[in-house]
């Protein structure tokens, strides 16, 4: 009898186990692998099952302090400082490729630790090399200015890096966010200190691992475990911190932003959103309905620029909203190494009963239940697809993010009905058009509030297209020309000739 070889999805988790469960999990810190000097450890669990995965070391101030030193001394030195832009591009190349090679393995440690099912993980794990190359491509692209003068002067402007940038990502998809944390501030020429989220850590873990054996210098990026409170807090106001990149919730970004008035550090921030996707009546619908369905249950709605906010024509409302019912109750909850589950688990228990309180708050407000509202029954963190319809924007469900497969429907009459209530967030990320007019949808992406729009389609990224938010979904800009600003300052410079 001959035995079938495992599926390639049993493999990348035979293989993200054997990873998981080569103990212990550290802290990188000037090249080196360490413990944290406090000795504390803390859990990691798997969201879909509830179990241990493995004890990850638990960085503090101490451990920061020292992050920060390796990280300057990393910043100083030549082999750093004074590499050739070439040879920065050839050490991000090899870091695409490194990470490349190592999708499956990526994706798979992505799904057991924060949850998403593998063909989530793994198309995220894969833009991870894309974005490593094309970071690669801006290294020799960092370019200052000549200023025109009388003649009697020269006056020009270098771009330099900052320093050591502290940067502290979320757990919603932790391998894509430490890529381009990494990514934007190393093509710059910054040297990094990243706190990962405390919910979803060990893909960052792994993803150093794979950079340290492109041979970087030491030091020139440091990953730090650990908690908000503790070790992102003291990561936030640390004096020897030049940058601070931020991305996670906005009540957090709020405060450090105040941590980071310790040495007026420089601070992006990339934060909450309530994107409108505004769906008019001469749509495709059928495009509209499965993209809309996709983008609010995609990573079980964890994920920051979600178009949770449907806006639909009144004339064609409640045909689309059974349409995108039964649509979303297409997407099978379950193991997120099956192949048939499309959604898996919330992040923790505490975000589940978030989202949970958010839809009983939604029957409460008079919103119709068109799908979902049933509780899960088994292990694992599941939240099912749920659908509002006939929501008014001013409804709780509507205005605050909720981080999980919710989505309101919200009726609009015209054109200035839909960026009326489309611009009527706090927020704003992203947002989206569907229509065939040309014309309008060009004036509604125009009048829309956000940082990233869409016509025609929802959540499609390229690197070369800015990211970041309007109002209080952020400050400053995450990929494209606008992401080099973000990591360099201009120093200006006269020549009296
Ligand atoms: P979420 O609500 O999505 O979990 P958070 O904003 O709480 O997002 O967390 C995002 C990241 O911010 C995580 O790495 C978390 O540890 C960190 N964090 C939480 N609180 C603080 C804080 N006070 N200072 C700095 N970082 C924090």
């Amino acid at each position: 009898m001959t035995v079938a070889p495992p599926s390639p999805a049993e493999a990348a988790r035979a293989q993200a186990i054997a990873w998981i469960g080569q103990a212990p999990k550290r802290l990188l810190i000037g090249g080196q692998w360490v413990d944290a000097v406090s000795g504390k450890t803390f859990e990691t669990l798997n969201p879909a099952t509830e179990q241990l995965l493995c004890r990850v070391a638990e960085a503090e101030q101490a451990d920061v302090d020292a992050a920060v030193a390796a990280a300057r001394k990393a910043f100083e030195a030549p082999s750093w400082s004074a590499m050739s832009p070439h040879s920065r591009t050839r050490a991000l190349l090899r870091i695409a490729d490194k990470v490349e090679a190592h999708i499956p393995e990526l994706a798979a440690i992505e799904s057991l630790d924060n949850g998403m099912p593998l063909w989530y993980a793994t198309a995220a794990a894969t833009a991870c090399a894309d974005i490593f190359r094309y970071y690669a491509g801006w290294c020799s692209k960092v370019l200052g200015t000549t200023i025109p003068s009388d003649g009697s002067t020269l006056i020009y402007t270098l771009r330099e890096p900052l320093g050591v940038c502290g940067q502290i990502i979320p757990w919603n998809v932790p391998v894509l966010m430490a890529s381009i944390k990494f990514a934007n501030a190393l093509c710059c020429g910054n040297t990094v200190v990243l706190k990962p989220a405390e919910l979803a850590c060990l893909t960052s873990i792994r993803l150093a691992e794979l950079i340290q054996e492109t041979d970087l210098p030491p030091g020139v990026i440091n990953v730090l475990p650990g908690f908000g409170p503790t070790a992102g807090a003291a990561l936030a106001q640390h004096l020897g911190v030049d940058k601070i990149a931020f991305t996670g919730s906005t009540a957090v970004g709020k405060q450090v932003v105040r941590d980071a008035t310790s040495n007026l550090k420089k601070v992006t921030l990339e934060l909450g959103s309530k994107a409108p996707n505004v769906v008019f009546a001469d749509a495709d619908l059928d495009k509209a309905i499965a993209t809309a369905v996709k983008t609010f249950c995609g990573n079980s709605g964890q994920v920051c620029s979600a178009g949770t906010r449907l806006f639909v024509q009144e004339s064609i409302h409640d045909e689309v909203a059974e349409r995108v019912a039964s649509e979303a109750a297409t997407w099978k909850a379950g193991d997120p190494f099956a192949a048939d589950t499309k959604l898996g688990p919330l992040i923790s228990a505490r975000q589940r009963d978030r989202v949970w309180s958010y839809i009983g708050a939604g029957q409460e407000s008079g919103a119709a239940l068109r799908l979902g509202g049933k509780a899960w029954n088994g292990p694992g963190y599941f939240v099912e697809p749920t659908v509002f319809d006939n929501v008014k924007n001013g409804m709780k469900i509507a205005q605050e993010e909720i981080f999980g497969p919710v989505l309101s429907i919200i009726p609009f009459k015209d054109e200035d009905d839909a960026v009326l209530q489309g611009n009527e967030t706090t927020y704003g990320l992203s947002a989206a058009v569907w229509t065939r007019d040309v014309s309008r949808a060009h004036k509604v992406v125009k009048a829309l509030k956000a940082g990233r729009l869409w016509i025609n389609t929802f959540g499609e990224a390229d690197p070369a297209m800015a990211f970041g938010g309007y109002k209080q979904s952020g400050w400053g800009r995450e990929f494209g020309a606008e992401s080099i600003e973000a990591y360099t300052q201009a120093k200006s410079v006269m020549v009296r000739l």
